[in-house]
């Protein structure tokens, strides 16, 4: 069921915040409740092929949500929405991504995370390694997050479980997708 407008799903926030969870959960949910598939563009998976030659500095970081936007522009040129998963920490290059992809498209979501919970989470073992200095530039540790100034939605992901915050998000989604928003048919 791909005949209805696609959009650009944009998710934000520290690394640990929940963005990669959320968006694969989404990402399922959506095929099992509306048969609607999502193209899954993941900073982690990213960085390893098509931006792989790409460091941390402020350009770097850039260059790489460049890349990305375009890709989503083109997904969506054929009306195949995309689940982005990027740190994204400036509202600079967050509006870079939304130039590309044109504002009607761009929905940006900000994963409110706090920092004490995504480093006592740990997930991927970095706050670890930033600690022991082992990491340098590494985001809400000594390179800046700036919060989006107007996000389309907010999500916050600590006080919650994964289900209570897909349950919110889910029904967001199909809004925006103008689906139902029970998974009804
Ligand atoms: P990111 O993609 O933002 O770096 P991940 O999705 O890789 O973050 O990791 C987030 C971790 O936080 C996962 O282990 C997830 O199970 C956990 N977590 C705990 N509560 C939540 C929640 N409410 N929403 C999302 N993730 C949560």
């Amino acid at each position: 069921m791909n005949s209805i407008e696609a959009k650009v799903f944009w998710f934000t926030g520290l690394s640990g915040a929940g963005k990669t969870t959320i968006a694969t959960n989404i990402g399922s949910t959506f095929k099992e409740n509306y048969n609607y598939t999502f193209n899954l563009l993941d900073g982690d998976i990213l960085r390893v092929g098509l931006c792989g030659d790409l460091g941390f500095s402020v350009e770097d970081r850039k260059e790489n949500i460049r890349r990305v936007a375009e890709v989503a522009k083109l997904f969506l040129n054929r009306n195949i929405s995309s689940l982005c998963t990027f740190i994204s920490p400036t509202n600079e290059i967050r509006d870079l991504a939304k130039a590309i992809i044109g504002e009607k498209n761009f929905v940006e979501i900000y994963i409110n995370t706090p920092l004490t919970i995504c480093e006592n989470r740990d997930t991927k073992g970095l706050y670890k390694k930033v600690r022991a200095g082992e990491i340098k530039n590494f985001t809400g540790i000594d390179a800046v997050y700036e919060s989006p100034i107007s996000p389309d939605y907010i999500l916050n992901c600590y006080d919650n479980t994964v289900q209570d915050s897909l349950d919110e998000i889910n029904s967001f989604i199909a809004l925006k997708l103008k689906l139902p928003v029970n998974g009804d048919q």
